[in-house]
């Protein structure tokens, strides 16, 4: 039984096939390769995961790709009423089907009423998604194990700034309720 590259169909053996777990292999290639098609019988060659994976830093980057944006998807998360609380965050959530090879999209949203200042929603958006980037890999894993796709809704509803540490340890938190809430 011989396999070949999916880019470029080389023959592959041990030392030219690249070894990696599917949720590394997906966030690395980054592209629009329907999820079916990410299963046992796809491979790839060293040379072409490292020429489509340039650039990228696994670990902590988050990618355009996971941000939610389309409208729709973001009124349906809305609608669909799902949420956790766990100040100072309120997160819906919704299982979706989203056009990304990412198992999950994420929106960042501190409410104008609560900070008039532009300065002051973007620190701490900034903190959120920075908070968001570190901690997404357990759930991530938990929904490329299902093989489903989540969109979410995080809403900062604290009216004083914290800090990034108190951000980052809740955010954990409620992104371990959505975990249990799945499951
Ligand atoms: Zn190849």
């Amino acid at each position: 039984m011989s396999k070949s590259c999916y880019f470029c169909n080389i023959l592959l053996n041990e030392d030219n096939e690249q070894q990696l777990d599917d949720t590394r292999l997906k966030l690395a290639l980054d592209t629009k390769i329907e999820m079916q098609k990410f299963n046992a019988n796809f491979h790839v060659c060293k040379a072409c995961f490292q020429k489509r994976s340039q650039g990228l830093k696994f670990k902590n980057s988050l990618k355009k790709a996971e941000i939610l944006s389309l409208k729709k998807l973001i009124s349906s998360t809305f609608a669909n009423k799902k949420s956790v609380t766990k100040f100072p965050f309120k997160v819906f959530y919704q299982l979706n089907e989203i056009d990304t090879p990412y198992p999950a999209q994420a929106l960042f949203t501190v409410p104008k009423r609560s900070f008039k200042k532009a300065v002051d929603r973007n620190l701490l958006r900034r903190r959120i998604k920075e908070a968001y980037r570190k901690n997404k890999h357990h759930l991530y894993r938990v929904l490329e194990d299902k093989e489903i796709q989540l969109s979410l809704i995080i809403i900062y509803i604290a009216k004083q700034k914290m800090s990034y540490e108190e951000i980052e340890q809740q955010l954990t938190v409620s992104l371990e309720k959505i975990i249990q809430k799945i499951e």
